[in-house]
C-alpha cells in the first residue's frame, strides 16, 4: 500500500524543514549583491567624516552677517578633497566648494550667488548683502548620516545595489553573508538528446534541463548542469554521485511508477533519505524529496517529474523556496497573491491544480485569466504565464468576483 499523498503545504514544510541556511562566508562588497547578510554590519566611521558644505560660496562666522551684510576678507580657497588649514575668524571667510570639508571657526556657508568679490591680489575682499544667515545654514555636520559603531544593515537582509553603496560609505570592505547554493541539475531519461542536437525515432530534445539550470540561477543557486542521465541505474548511480557533491541535486523524470522509473530506487541505493514521495497536486504529482547526509554538510535532492510543466510547477512550490532558505531567507515562502479571475473559468479535477496564467492589468486591478493549455508538456504556453493559478480539488464554475490564490512565477 502507498502511503497517501500530502498536501502541497504540508510537503512544503517538511522540505523547508530540512533547508537551513548555509554557513556563512566573508565576500567583497562588489560580489555581494542579492546575498543575504548573516551578520550586523556596523559602520566603521562616521558619515559625513567631516563638517560638510553643501554649497559653493564662503564659509563664514554666522554673527559677522547678524546685520544682514559684511565686507570679509578672504583667507583661503578649500575644494573637496582639501584640508583646511586656516582659521576663519570673526571678519574673514573661505572660499569654498561642495564637499570640502568647513574650516574651524566657520559655522555657516553662504552661497557664492549672494556675493560679490571687491577685491583681489594680496588682499582679497569679498561683500555679502544676502541677511542674516543662521548657524549651520548649507552645512552637513559630521556623523549626521551615519555615527561610528551604529548598526546599519541587519542581518537577514539581501543586499541590494544601495546597500554596496551604504557598505562603502560606512569603510566596509567586506561583509559575512550565506554563499549561493551550488544546484547539481540532472535530466533523467533515455528518450532525451542534448539541446540542439536533432533527435532520432523516439526522442525528444531535454527542455527540462536548461530550463531547470535557468531556474535556478534566477533563484539565486548557482546551477551545474550534469547532461542526461538514461534509465540505466549503473549510469543514474554515477551522475547521481557526482550531484550529491552538490548542496542541491535537483533530478527530472523517472519518479512516477513505472518499470524504468530508477530515480527512487538509486537515490535510497545511495543512502538518500527519502522524506516525501508524492503530493495531491496537478501537475506534479510524483514529486519526491530527500536529504542525504554527509560528514559535515547535507545534500537537498528533489526528484521532479519529467513533463516539463509538472516539473516547473514542482520547482516554483518546493525548490524556489528550499534555495531561499538556503541563501539565509528566514521567510523564504511562495510568493502568493490573491487575484479575481478575468473570465468565469470551469475547472475539472480531483487535485487542488496550478494552471499557468497571465496577469490582465485592469483598471479596477490586476485580474488572472488562465491559458488555454494543452496539459503538461505544453511549454510553448507556459513561456507566456506570469503566475500559476489555484483551484481547489473538485469541479466547478468559477465566477469573476471569486478571488483565487496566484503564485507568481519568477522573472529575471
Ligand atoms: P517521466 O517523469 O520520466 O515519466 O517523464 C514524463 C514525460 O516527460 C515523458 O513524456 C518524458 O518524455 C517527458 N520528459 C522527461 N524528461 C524530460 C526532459 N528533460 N525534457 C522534456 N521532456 C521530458
Ligand atoms: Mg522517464
Amino acid at each position: 500500500m502507498k502511503p497517501p499523498a500530502l498536501e502541497v503545504d504540508q510537503a512544503l514544510s517538511l522540505v523547508l524543514g530540512r533547508a537551513e541556511p548555509l554557513p556563512p562566508i566573508a565576500v567583497q562588497i562588489p560580489d555581494a549583491l542579492g546575498l543575504v547578510l548573516a551578520e550586523d554590519v556596523v559602520s566603521r566611521v562616521d558619515s559625513p567624516p567631516f563638517d560638510k558644505a553643501l554649497m559653493d560660496g564662503y564659509a563664514v562666522v554666522a554673527a559677522d552677517l547678524a546685520e544682514g551684510t559684511a565686507e570679509l576678507r578672504v583667507l583661503a580657497e578649500l575644494t573637496a578633497g582639501d584640508a583646511p588649514r586656516h582659521r576663519v575668524v570673526p571678519g574673514t571667510a573661505t572660499r569654498i566648494m561642495t564637499g570640502a570639508p568647513l574650516p574651524d571657526g566657520a559655522d555657516a556657508v553662504v552661497v557664492l550667488e549672494d556675493t560679490e568679490c571687491i577685491a583681489t591680489g594680496q588682499r582679497p575682499m569679498v561683500r555679502m548683502s544676502h541677511g542674516p544667515v543662521s548657524v549651520g545654514r548649507h552645512i552637513l555636520r559630521r556623523g549626521t548620516l551615519v555615527r561610528q559603531g551604529e548598526t546599519v544593515l541587519r542581518a537577514g537582509r539581501r543586499l541590494s545595489a544601495v546597500d554596496q553603496g551604504l557598505l562603502a560609505e560606512t569603510a566596509t570592505s567586506e561583509v559575512r553573508v550565506h554563499p549561493r547554493p551550488h544546484v547539481a541539475v540532472l535530466a533523467t531519461g533515455s528518450e532525451l538528446v542534448a539541446p540542439g542536437e536533432i533527435a532520432g525515432p523516439g526522442q525528444i530534445p531535454n527542455s527540462n534541463g536548461p530550463m531547470l539550470c535557468g531556474l535556478v540561477a534566477q533563484a539565486g543557486g548557482q546551477p551545474s548542469d550534469l547532461g542526461i542521465g538514461r534509465d540505466d541505474p549503473a549510469e543514474l548511480l554515477r551522475l547521481m554521485t557526482r550531484g550529491l557533491e552538490s548542496d542541491v541535486l535537483v533530478l527530472s523524470g523517472g519518479v512516477s511508477t513505472g518499470d524504468h522509473d530508477y530515480v527512487p530506487r538509486v537515490l535510497a541505493e545511495l543512502g538518500v533519505e527519502q522524506v516525501l514521495h508524492r503530493v495531491r497536486l496537478k501537475p506534479g504529482k510524483p514529486f519526491w524529496f530527500g536529504v542525504a547526509a554527509h560528514r559535515a554538510r547535507r545534500t537537498l535532492v528533489f526528484g521532479l517529474p519529467g513533463n516539463p510543466v509538472s516539473c516547473l510547477v514542482c520547482f516554483e512550490l518546493f525548490v524556489r523556496p528550499a534555495l531561499g532558505r538556503l541563501a539565509g531567507v528566514w521567510n523564504s515562502q511562495l510568493r502568493r497573491r490573491e487575484l479575481r479571475l478575468a473570465e468565469p473559468f470551469d475547472h475539472r479535477g480531483d487535485r487542488p491544480t496550478y494552471y499557468p496564467a497571465r496577469l490582465r492589468q485592469e483598471a479596477g486591478g490586476d485580474r488572472i485569466e488562465p491559458l488555454a493549455w494543452q496539459g503538461s508538456a505544453d511549454l510553448r504556453t507556459i513561456a507566456e504565464a506570469d503566475a500559476l493559478v489555484l483551484f481547489p480539488a473538485g469541479s466547478r464554475r468559477y465566477g469573476p468576483d471569486e478571488p483565487l490564490t496566484v503564485l507568481m512565477l519568477g522573472r529575471p
